[in-house]
């Protein structure tokens, strides 16, 4: 098992505050000693402050990536370029792009590729929204996504892939999904990368858990076997809400280790 936490920003946090909160977010690991990667995905313009002002195990991430290289592309980011400021993670697939931007199918997979040829490692996220889990389709459409993105991918890159189950619904909404929806979905995706990539593969790969994740209710989410860490939104914008959350996988983590 391989645990992981990671905040996702948003679009929330002037250039101070992102500063300051990753500043506290990684003077507190470095204190208290803390191996567990922890990934805090920030804005494009503060990716170099950030990456200036941590260390592992604190990680920079992107929130999104562009599909080609280089070119006449206006406004975006390639994968060339992060890499040339040494970020490590990059989410893809967020269900807020997949929203708002329309991001689905081949681009998905090729951002991942783009990513992967470049030393970075995506976050891939998935999730049913509200209507598909009501008719039942929940494991259809993750099977669809996982399909999507990742098909074609060796087991050596599919290792380097982060993936985050992220129903649509329990994202900023302060629901979380229940601890059987979140083991039920887990262990599918967990079997269905074993069916494909091997049971090795399947093993050592990181699976977050991300919709309203908060303090609270922490603990009850690490406490599902297949859930490696989460991917936290809200709740990652203050020291004060993130680092109990850190805490309480740190728990999980020394439990496994006795
Ligand atoms: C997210 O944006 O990936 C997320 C999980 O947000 P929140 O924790 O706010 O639900």
């Amino acid at each position: 098992m391989r645990l992981l936490l990671a905040g996702n920003w948003k679009m929330h946090l002037t250039l101070q505050e992102a500063l300051h909160l990753a500043q506290s977010i990684n003077d507190y690991c470095h204190a208290q000693q803390i191996t567990i990667p922890v990934v805090l995905c920030v804005p494009f313009p503060y990716l170099q402050g950030v990456q200036n002002q941590v260390a592992p195990p604190i990680y920079v991430g992107a929130q999104n990536v562009f599909h080609e290289s280089w070119g006449a592309f206006t406004g975006e980011v390639s994968a060339p370029m992060l890499a040339s400021l040494n970020i490590s993670y990059c989410i893809v697939g967020h269900s807020e792009r997949r929203k708002y931007f329309n991001e689905k199918g081949e681009i998905l997979k090729l951002k991942i590729l783009q990513l992967l040829n470049n030393n970075i490692r995506p976050i891939y996220c998935i999730g049913e929204d509200l209507t598909q889990r009501e008719r039942g389709e929940t494991l259809a459409v993750l099977q669809q996504q996982l399909k999507e993105g990742l098909e074609g991918l060796t087991a050596e890159q599919l290792r380097r892939c982060v993936l985050a189950y992220e129903p649509v619904w329990a994202i900023g909404t302060g629901k979380a999904a229940t601890e059987e929806q979140v083991q039920q979905a887990h262990q599918f995706i967990r079997n269905t990368i074993a069916q494909i990539w091997g049971e090795t593969v399947a093993d050592s790969l990181t699976l977050l858990y991300g919709g309203s994740v908060k303090p609270e209710n922490a603990a009850k989410l690490f406490a599902i076997a297949d859930v490696d860490g989460a991917l936290v939104g809200g709740a990652s914008l203050k020291a004060e809400s993130f680092l109990p959350i850190l805490n309480h996988l740190i728990k999980k983590k020394k439990m496994h280790l006795v």
